[in-house]
């Protein structure tokens, strides 16, 4: 005997409504399937445990069948399974009211693989995928019949009875013409380790002729408590996940039940400018099933240059993220995932100073980035935040405040340290400290600072050299000079100015205003091509003999070639020059050698 039916959706149009969301997603239907199974084996492993069911028996296990031949897939568990009467209300009455609603509010949200498990819809992912869905489930209960249901849309079903005779549940799906793509076992398997590489149920999949594999590590290291994981098992459980086969810097496992259940360990990778490694990798679980990478609703987003995996196995994942991104309870969480990596950073800044030192240019980008996007962050981490200086040294934000010698508390910096030594040498000769401002990161973050509580203030080394300067009259007769650089420059309105530095070798400077320079790099930055005035001036060095020779040569040929020699050096001691002046520069440069040999 069957029954016939149709399956009480609210909305006819729901299936085709399912379909269009998932298909750039339809992968899920696997982790549907699979987390479906599982949830049937912990259902009846704790009515064992509670004693109302008898022993499993046999081990609990999900199998993936491949069956190549025929075009189908089979789900097959030992959970609990269903009687009649549970499958009519768990998949004939798909709970889901405000159908309606619901449809208008998501439709083309693009939010499918999201929505699809809140709604007990799940299971009917299969139909993304499946012309044809079977099941076939016995029921744990004593004395319970075999039941089969079939349905070839997921709007019409038939029922009758069944032919499993082990406890537990198969779903066979035949697969659709455009879905054929799953009898490769290559592309399960690659499915199946992407969702459930960490089920904790024993995952197999078996493809005709071949072994059954097990797919997954049902004990995941962020399970464990972190006093029982070696450091070897942090390495390797790193390299694993990640694919990465730099040595991770440290780690941070969460483990927290109260006020949250929360597992998981986020690692801080090696940095490397320039290849994109900025971006990091935090794959979410939700009871040992993978949901995706990077949730920007619950991880804060600058934890995402950081990877590893978080296992939140409370949280309503399969809602919308616009869901999560209002809900308290992923605040706190967020809050509480930040304030342990801050705890963590300090701890180590405060045991190990070395350690910590050694570290530094590696997470410096992301602890600058977590400071500047998250307050909290920043006012716990504040403390550790390093600032690496011209002479090797690594100061804390306080260490670097007791050395500034201003009242003003002025820091003067570089931004690359090798180019720009010469100008870095006529601060250090003075006694002043130079701080190394040399990630890209650096040009947002020095403005935060001075904005921030510190009180420090920050001044490139080429913006205002009144400190260097020494008491020595300049005599120089700088109208003439600027008359000559000018011409060299081909530049009226260049402004040309003189001071005296003890350093003799250094001929000339070229100063630019510290706040205008940072305002354009901001804007090339940001890729605006705003054409603002250059405001730049040439500091010539009253003690340099060069420049005491120049201001009295009468050989304009000479003069000339030595003012357009020392504006470019100038240029040089801070920055590279442009493809077109480097040529010129190379030729004068031979040009003066040949003036010199003869
Ligand atoms: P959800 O899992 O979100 O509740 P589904 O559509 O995936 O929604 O499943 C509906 C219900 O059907 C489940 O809650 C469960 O009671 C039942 N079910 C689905 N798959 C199985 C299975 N393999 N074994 C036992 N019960 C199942």
């Amino acid at each position: 005997m069957s029954t016939k039916g149709k399956i009480s959706i609210n909305a006819q149009n729901i299936m085709p409504i399912i379909k269009k969301w998932l298909y750039s997603d339809k992968d899920i239907f696997m982790r549907e399937l699979v987390s479906n199974a599982s949830d049937a084996i912990t259902k009846h492993s704790r009515l064992v445990q509670f004693g109302t069911a008898k022993d499993a028996e046999a081990a609990y296990e999900i199998l993936v069948k491949i069956d190549k031949e025929g075009k189908k897939l089979t789900f097959e568990d030992n959970g609990i399974g269903m009687t009649a009467e549970e499958l009519e209300r768990y998949i004939n009455q798909v709970a889901f009211s405000g159908a309606e609603e619901f449809l208008k509010k998501y439709e083309g949200a693009g939010e499918g693989s999201q929505i699809i498990g809140h709604f007990g819809l799940g299971f009917y992912s299969a139909f993304m995928v499946a012309k044809r869905v079977t099941i076939d489930t016995l029921s744990w209960q004593e004395g319970a019949a075999p039941v089969k249901w079939v349905s070839k849309d997921g709007m019409e079903f038939e029922m009758s009875a069944g032919s499993r005779e082990s406890r537990g549940t198969t779903i066979t799906l035949d697969l659709a013409e455009d879905s054929e793509e799953f009898i490769s076992s290559y592309t399960t398997e690659g499915i199946l380790k992407k969702y459930c590489a960490f089920l904790s149920t024993p995952l197999k999949l078996i493809s005709e002729g071949e072994e059954p594999k097990q797919i997954n590590e049902t004990a995941p290291l962020w399970l464990k408590r972190p006093q029982e994981c070696t450091e070897e098992e942090y390495r390797a459980f790193y390299k694993s996940t990640f694919n990465d086969y730099n040595e991770p810097l440290f780690w941070v496992h969460l483990n927290a039940d109260h006020p949250f259940n929360l597992k998981g360990i986020l690692y801080f990778p090696h940095y490397h400018e320039g290849l994109g490694s900025m971006e990091g990798q935090v794959k979410m679980f939700c009871g040992q099933v993978f949901v995706a990478d990077n949730v920007k609703e619950v991880i804060p987003e600058f934890l995402l240059l950081l990877r590893g995996v978080i296992d939140c196995p409370d949280l309503p994942l399969n809602v919308s993220r616009s869901f999560l991104q209002n809900d308290d309870y992923v605040r706190k969480l967020s809050a509480y995932i930040t304030r342990k990596v801050a705890d963590k950073l300090i701890s180590i800044f405060e045991n190990d100073r070395e350690k910590y030192n050694g570290y530094w240019s590696d997470i410096n980008p992301f602890v600058k980035y977590g400071c500047m996007k998250d307050a909290k962050f920043f006012e716990k981490v504040k403390k550790a935040i390093l600032i690496q200086t011209a002479q090797g040294e690594s100061l804390s934000l306080e260490e670097l405040s007791a050395k500034a010698a201003d009242e003003d508390k002025t820091i003067y910096y570089a931004n690359d340290a090798k180019r720009q030594t010469a100008a870095i040498k006529l601060y250090t000769q003075k006694g002043y400290t130079v701080a190394l401002f040399v990630n890209v990161i650096d040009l947002n973050f020095i403005s935060f600072l001075e904005y921030s509580d510190t009180g420090l203030k920050f001044k490139r080394i080429d913006s205002d050299t009144a400190a260097i300067k020494s008491d020595e009259a300049v005599e120089l007769d700088l109208e003439r000079l600027t008359a000559l650089f000018r011409k060299a420059e081909g530049n009226n309105d260049l402004k040309v100015s003189a001071e005296s530095f003890e350093d003799k070798s250094v001929h000339a400077m070229m100063i630019y205003d510290e706040q205008m320079r940072r305002f354009k790099e901001m804007s090339r930055f940001y890729g605006e091509s705003m054409q603002l005035p250059e405001e730049k001036s040439l500091l010539l060095n009253s003690n340099s003999p060069l420049i005491k020779w120049l201001d009295t040569c009468q050989d304009e040929a000479k003069t000339e070639l030595i003012c357009n020699q020392v504006v470019d050096l100038a240029d040089l001691m801070i920055q590279p020059l442009s493809d077109e002046r480097m040529a010129e520069f190379i030729e004068r440069s031979s040009k003066i050698l040949d003036i010199l040999a003869e």
